[in-house]
């Protein structure tokens, strides 16, 4: 149990990831860069290291007991995966190295072939970059073009032109479930069901909501989800692509190699079902292992509290900044996870990211791999802090301090 007396045990849940307790530049660590990724509980960093001393093997080769451990740690990861996301079988789930991994794949695999000169590919405002350029690359290939759908000032989806868009040349639409650089949630259940009804697909990137969010795929209704691994408090090189039985069934390998086929003779290989036919090659083992782990964790603190104790820090920070004068938030939307994008008049960004992290602060500054968003706003860049349960109102309250600091040294 890591709820006290109904309270968020926030002290014990952070003496569990070793990194929090480290200096920068003398300070303690102030960690609000979780949206880029996440620290590792020390019960992933051993699932890893257990891994290499204990387990190490390939997966799905040998019959040997260490070959046995590592197919068992892989295939369990799938599992906690399936479960954590809530699919209907564990066959949906597909391991990548990450959600880069995963929509490229859906891209080349699913789109790509079924794309036409006159087609559409449907984004919105405000992707990441890893949402933009793999539909971009189909579309050169295919003759097939981008449409963007709107948001307003205050960083939300504007739905109405968002199911406008959805005419019939748009073959697939791709959506961020939670944006990195604003926080929005996005309405994806209804997003879902308005593609839906017009037959289109819709791939949600789940990567910046699976650390705040239920994901429950059964109900939200789409096509495609990825997710991340290493924001969930996972290894590096972890990840996932969720894909509806059928479409999956019907999607040709991307990579090919070892690991994905049935049979191959040089005159034509036929390959394995999926999920297996798309992951060619050794996957990151050590890695699934500790996300299996990274799961298992998040399970033990609950999502009602750990949910809970997140929106009182963004109340808290969202209701600090307001209160600074010369500073510029970027997204307000009602539906959002505790990261908060803003500039503070007259100082570039990472200017104030450098002073920051003099005091031992590390938030990130710069685009976010989100250029057309920050086209929207008209700058070149953003700060951000993006915080996790692990962080706390201390940490805000000296966040503020130094911020204020920062300027009266910027001038
Ligand atoms: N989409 C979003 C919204 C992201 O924030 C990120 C990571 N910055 C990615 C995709 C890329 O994810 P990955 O690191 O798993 O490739």
């Amino acid at each position: 149990m890591n709820v006290a007396g109904g309270t968020f045990d926030v002290e014990r849940i952070r003496a569990r990831f070793p990194l929090l307790a480290r200096q920068v530049h003398g300070k303690p660590l102030i960690y609000f860069d979780n949206a880029n990724t996440a620290q590792k509980p020390a019960a992933v960093i051993e699932a890893v290291d257990r891994f290499y001393r204990n387990s190490n093997a390939n997966v799905a080769r040998a019959v040997h007991t260490l070959g046995d451990e590592a197919t068992t740690a892989y295939e369990a990861s799938r599992d906690a995966l399936a479960r954590f996301v809530n699919a209907s079988s564990r066959d949906e789930i597909v391991l990548t190295s990450g959600t880069t991994q995963a929509i490229n794949l859906v891209a080349y695999s699913h789109a790509l072939p079924r794309l036409q000169p006159g087609d559409s590919i449907l984004l919105t405002q405000m992707e990441h970059h890893a949402n933009i350029v793999p539909w971009q690359l189909v579309c050169e290939r295919s003759g097939a073009t981008i449409k963007v759908a709107p948001i307003n000032e205050t960083g939300e989806l504007i739905v109405e032109r968002f199911i406008e868009l959805l005419t019939p040349e748009v073959k697939l639409a791709a959506v961020a479930h939670v944006s990195n650089v604003l926080g929005t949630i996005n309405p994806v259940a209804t997003l879902a069901r308005e593609c839906r009804k017009r037959g289109i697909p819709l791939l949600v990137d789940g990567s910046q909501a699976a650390p705040h969010l239920d994901i429950d795929l059964r109900a939200l209704g789409c096509d495609f989800y990825t997710l991340t691994g290493h924001k969930l408090f996972g290894p590096t090189g972890t990840g996932m692509l969720w894909a509806r039985r059928e479409l999956l069934e019907a999607m040709p390998p991307f990579f090919g190699g070892g690991e994905m086929i049935r049979e191959v003779r040089f005159e034509g290989t036929t390959f394995a079902d999926p999920p297996h036919r798309f992951e060619a090659g050794t996957p990151n083992i050590a890695g699934f292992a500790g996300l299996k782990v990274a799961l298992d964790f998040l399970d033990e603190l609950g999502q009602e509290p750990v949910f809970a104790h997140e929106r009182d820090l963004l109340a808290h920070l969202a209701d600090a900044l307001a209160r600074l004068p010369g500073i510029r938030i970027f997204g307000q939307a009602a539906s959002k996870v505790p990261v908060v994008s803003f500039l503070l008049d007259g100082a570039h960004a990472h200017d104030v990211a450098t002073l920051l992290d003099q005091e031992g602060i590390a938030v990130r500054s710069g685009h976010h791999c989100a250029h057309p968003l920050m086209q929207f706003y008209g700058v070149p860049a953003t700060l951000r802090a993006s915080l996790a349960f692990y962080n706390t109102h201390e940490e805000i309250d000296a966040f503020v301090a130094a911020i204020k600091r920062v300027r009266k040294l910027l001038g």
